[in-house]
């Protein structure tokens, strides 16, 4: 129940799906809990947090907001964007966004959150990455896949110069986890039915994952008990990369 007392949480695109789920459980392990997402209407709905409108691809707002909370224990980079397609459907101007919303994020944040965490001499930096990345080539996933890597090599940089500093950083590589946008990009297809048995058909276990299940391999990096843990890749696929 109490696995983040007196912890001090950042969160980005914490108004649904994973992000949500984690920001709820670190609050329900004690953790004070600031959750933040483009979205204001969806963190509305966000039970016992303090929550904050932030916008990823704005700079300035970022530093900003850091400003104003001040040393923070725990980063949980969240937001992100899936593009649909292969490298022949992504034009430059879709690579940028990628790039930026995935990958330019975590480095803003984690460059107006890291000080704080230095000066503290604790910190634990979560950065969600993506089965589709550096570990599986995903079909339609040319620019998700490309950024989520480029978070695995961000990850482990991040890990490698703060190790002595009291800063872990690790990155979460899901599988296909039943979300809101992926209850969106299903039903975009014109053929719910078939994406989801298809999805599926590409899990060993059967069925998708949880969002909550995801925000408890994020608590454990979070909290004290990944002490130990810094600059890894945690898969949690239900088997798929397997
Ligand atoms: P989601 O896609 O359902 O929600 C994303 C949230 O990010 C939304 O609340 C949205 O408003 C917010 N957001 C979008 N643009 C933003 C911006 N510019 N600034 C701030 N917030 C913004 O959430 P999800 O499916 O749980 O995905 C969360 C993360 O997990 C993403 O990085 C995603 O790539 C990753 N992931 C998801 C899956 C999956 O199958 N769902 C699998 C692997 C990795």
């Amino acid at each position: 129940m109490n696995r983040m007392l007196g912890k001090v949480v950042v969160i980005t695109g914490a108004g649904q799906g994973i992000g949500k789920a984690a920001a709820e459980l670190f609050a329900a392990e004690g953790a004070r809990v600031i959750a933040t997402d483009i979205n204001a209407a969806s963190l509305a709905q966000l039970e016992n947090c303090e929550t904050r409108q932030l916008d990823v691809l704005d700079a300035e707002a970022i530093v900003q907001f850091s400003q104003e909370t001040g040393p923070v224990n725990v980063l949980f980079n969240c937001a992100g964007y899936v593009h649909n397609g292969t490298i022949l459907d992504c034009d430059e101007k879709a690579w940028q966004f990628s790039f930026d919303i995935n990958v330019t994020s975590m480095y803003r944040m984690v460059r107006a959150f890291l000080p704080g965490m230095i000066t503290t001499g604790n910190g634990s930096i979560i950065n969600m990455s993506s089965v589709a990345s550096s570990i599986k080539g995903a079909p339609n996933r040319f620019a998700y896949g490309m950024t989520k890597a480029a978070v695995i090599g961000f990850t482990k940089a991040v890990a490698a110069d703060f190790v002595t500093q009291g800063v872990r950083c690790n990155a979460i590589c899901p599988g296909t986890v039943q979300t809101p946008s992926l209850e969106q990009r299903m039903h975009a297809t014109g053929d719910y039915d078939t994406a989801y048995k298809n999805f599926v058909a590409r899990q060993p276990m059967g069925r998708l994952g949880s969002a909550q299940e995801i925000a408890e391999l994020a608590l454990y990096l979070a909290s004290d008990a990944a002490a130990f843990t810094t600059g890894t890749t945690h898969i949690i696929d239900g088997g798929w990369s397997n």
